[in-house]
Formats: structure tokens, C-alpha cells, sequence
């Protein structure tokens, strides 16, 4: 099996997008981020999956923290920043959650601590033990599908 039949594979798996930040020493570092689930309700856990090359595993290493910022269907241009697909230097705002940076605007911002790191493949699991959450209560959510930024606007109107 190659690579391109897996990815369109899992790109059939329609998500929403997230931007996971965190802090090492006052530095805020983000990144783009797709692979994210609830996991408990008892105690409340969430885990990401961070790429072995992605600059943000050593951060996170360190910190021992992290926020999952869910982005708003007005926010793809900030998940090309975060994924290195807008290159020049932006400026961003970051406000606070538990202790954690997080961005303005996001539908949801969830701030977690790390309880687990679980090493699968070529990337890293961990898994987040909620400390904070804000809700943005009437914001759409960015949509990924197939390789390709969407929204539920969009979705409903191709049907
Ligand atoms: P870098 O590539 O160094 O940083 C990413 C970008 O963010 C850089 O352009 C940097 O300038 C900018 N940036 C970071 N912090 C700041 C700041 N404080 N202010 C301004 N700009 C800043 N990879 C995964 O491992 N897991 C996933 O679940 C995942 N899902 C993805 C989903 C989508 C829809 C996309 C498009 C990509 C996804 N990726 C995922 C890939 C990942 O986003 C990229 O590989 C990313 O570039 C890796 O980031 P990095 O931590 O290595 O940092
Ligand atoms: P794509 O067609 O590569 O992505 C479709 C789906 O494939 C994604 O939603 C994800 O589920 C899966 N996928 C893609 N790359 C993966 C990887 N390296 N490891 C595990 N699963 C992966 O979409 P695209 O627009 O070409 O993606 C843009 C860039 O972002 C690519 O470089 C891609 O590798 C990266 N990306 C990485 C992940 C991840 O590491 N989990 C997730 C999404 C996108």
C-alpha cells in the first residue's frame, strides 16, 4: 500500500481543524494539527498526535502542557500559518487559559496537561488531561476534508 492511498484514505474522514499551543520558557510555539479525539469522561482526557519531526514534539516534551484551540470557519489562513503553508512572519495575539496560550477567535480553547506520552509509529500520542475549557458559543468550525479547507456552509450548499 503507498503513502497517497493511505493519506486520501483518512482524508475521507472529515474533521475539523485545531491549532495545538504551548510555551517553553515565555516562547509560544503553534501548529496546525488534525489528529485529535476525546478520550474520557471520568477523569476528562483528549489526545494529539504530533509528528516525530514536528518542531512542536520537543515543546510539548518540555512544557508538559498544551492548548487545543478548535479553529472558526474565519481562521483558515491562521491553519496555513501554523502549518507552515503561509511562510512570511505573523505577528498573533495569544490570550490565556489555565496557565496556557491560546488564540483569539478559536470556537472552542481547550488547555490540558499532560498525563501520558505514548510513542506509536512515527508519531507521538499524548494524552491531555483537561484544566480549562472556554467556549466560543456561536462561531462555525473550519472543516478538512479530502486534502482541502471547507465549512459547513460550503458542504451544505454542495449537497
Ligand atoms: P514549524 O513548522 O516550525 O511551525 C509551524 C508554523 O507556525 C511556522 O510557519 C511558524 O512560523 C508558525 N508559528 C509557530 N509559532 C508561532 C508564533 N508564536 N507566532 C507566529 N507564527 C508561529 N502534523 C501532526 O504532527 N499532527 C497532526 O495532527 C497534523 N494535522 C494537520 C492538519 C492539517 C489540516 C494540516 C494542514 C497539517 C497538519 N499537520 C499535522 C502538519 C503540521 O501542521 C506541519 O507539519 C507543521 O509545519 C509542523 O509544525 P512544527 O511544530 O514542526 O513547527
Ligand atoms: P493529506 O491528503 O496529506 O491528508 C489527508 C489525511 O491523511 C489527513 O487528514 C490525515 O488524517 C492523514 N495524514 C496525512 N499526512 C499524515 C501523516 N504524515 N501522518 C499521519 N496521517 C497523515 O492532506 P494535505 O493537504 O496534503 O496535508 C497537508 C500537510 O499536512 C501534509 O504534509 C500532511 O502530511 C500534513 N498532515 C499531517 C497530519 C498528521 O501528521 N497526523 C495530518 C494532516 C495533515
Amino acid at each position: 500500500m503507498d503513502d497517497r492511498q493511505f493519506r486520501n484514505a483518512m482524508g475521507k474522514f472529515a474533521t475539523g481543524v485545531n491549532v495545538i499551543t504551548t510555551e517553553v520558557d515565555g516562547n509560544i510555539h503553534g501548529m496546525t494539527a488534525n489528529a485529535f479525539m476525546s478520550v474520557s469522561l471520568d477523569p476528562k482526557l483528549v489526545v494529539i498526535s504530533i509528528g516525530k519531526n514536528a518542531s512542536m514534539l520537543e515543546k510539548i516534551r518540555k512544557s508538559k502542557k498544551y492548548a487545543v484551540n478548535i479553529l472558526s470557519h474565519d481562521q483558515k489562513e491562521l491553519s496555513m500559518i501554523f502549518a507552515g503553508q503561509i511562510k512570511e512572519d505573523r505577528d498573533i495575539s495569544f490570550e490565556r487559559l489555565a496557565d496556557l496560550p491560546v488564540i483569539e477567535g478559536a470556537n472552542t480553547q481547550i488547555s490540558c496537561e499532560v498525563v501520558n506520552e505514548h510513542i506509536e509509529g512515527d508519531h507521538s500520542l499524548f494524552i491531555g488531561k483537561v484544566i480549562g475549557i472556554k467556549l466560543e458559543e456561536c462561531s462555525n468550525p473550519l472543516l478538512f476534508y479530502k486534502g482541502q479547507y471547507t465549512s459547513i456552509e460550503r458542504a451544505k450548499s454542495a449537497v
